[in-house]
């Protein structure tokens, strides 16, 4: 039987509606609205295009986007510097500085400087811990993406086996919490994990954040799976085209999990769609503003 696909497309879509009334609501309150500010130095081609669209996604929401681009020879104290004056800026509720950085200057201690209040990637130590123990956090977007459609496809998760291919600081560590949160029993394969296949094998529910086009096979899959796949890797196709294809090799999985994310379609267009949610959830927190439902 064909697997439902899981159409990250539309559900990020109906988050970013939810997001444009929650900042409405926001501005009516406060008299402005959410402000996320999005830093990029240097010319990376990948990273200005998602600045971009980064800005163009925020202003869609009816939220203000600033953006910083500074040069490729920029100095660790020079960006930090800025940092400090967006941590203190108070229309600012968001920052996010888009990595990698150039290598003159070092990601941690960029991180580090960030306010954890407005830190919207959820990649500040104090987010991390806090997610680590169960507390409010701001939760990087992608596993937070992922958690959502899961929620979304089967409701309640407590007791399935989950299975994350992946322990990166940004995607596969903060899965594992969030699942854990969601009382399932969690496994994070790695490159040196046993046996994966057979690891896989077990999962109720795989999440690939891996990197390596089209590694999860059909019979690493148990019949029934819900599958997540959060890999982006361009490969070279017919033509000398080339094209986008995710860490599971979807076609063959599609033929035994219940549930698949397609790529591109699935994870990727939540990511920016929970960088807004988490724009506004900042924005409301710091103003001491109740939650809002539905984000
Ligand atoms: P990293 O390179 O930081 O981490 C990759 C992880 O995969 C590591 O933990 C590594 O293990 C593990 N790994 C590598 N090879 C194997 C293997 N053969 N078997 C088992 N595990 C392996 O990547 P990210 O977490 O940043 O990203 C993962 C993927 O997700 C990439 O394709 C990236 O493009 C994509 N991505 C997509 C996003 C989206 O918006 N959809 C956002 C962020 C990432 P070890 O730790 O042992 O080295």
């Amino acid at each position: 039987m064909a697997a439902a696909v899981i159409d990250g497309k539309a559900f990020a879509q109906g988050l970013r509606g939810r997001v444009a009334d929650a900042a409405a609501r926001f501005q009516a309150e406060t008299g402005r609205a959410p402000g996320l500010a999005v830093v990029l130095v240097g010319e990376d081609p990948a990273s200005s295009v998602y600045v971009r669209s980064k800005g163009k996604a925020c202003q869609e929401a009816g939220m203000k986007s600033i953006e910083h681009r500074l040069a490729e020879t920029t100095t660790q104290a020079d960006l930090i510097a800025l940092v400090e004056a967006l941590n203190a800026d108070p229309n600012v509720d968001g920052i996010l500085v888009q990595l990698p950085l150039p290598k003159q200057i070092d990601d941690k201690a960029v991180i580090a400087a960030i306010d954890p209040a407005k830190d919207v990637d959820g990649f500040h130590v104090v987010n991390a811990g806090r997610l680590a123990v169960g507390e409010d956090a701001l939760v990087p977007c992608t596993p937070l993406g992922c958690l959502m459609l899961l929620k979304d496809q089967m409701g309640d998760l407590s007791g399935k086996d989950a299975v994350v291919i992946g322990r990166s600081n940004i995607v596969g560590k903060p899965m594992a919490q969030l699942l854990l949160g969601e009382s399932c029993t969690v496994t994070i394969a790695h490159s040196r994990t046993k046996d994966l296949p057979a690891v896989v094998r077990r999962a109720d529910i795989v999440v690939a954040a891996v990197g390596r086009p089209e590694m999860v096979k059909a019979d690493w899959i148990k019949p029934g799976a819900v599958v997540i796949d959060v890999g982006i890797n361009r490969i070279d196709a017919a033509e000398g085209k080339t094209r986008l294809v995710g860490d599971v090799a979807y076609e063959e999985a599609a033929d035994i999990a219940s549930a698949i994310t397609p790529v591109p379609g699935g994870v990727g267009p939540m990511t920016i769609a929970v960088l807004l949610r988490n724009t506004v959830v900042a924005a409301r927190a710091r103003l001491g503003l109740g939650a809002e439902a539905g984000l």
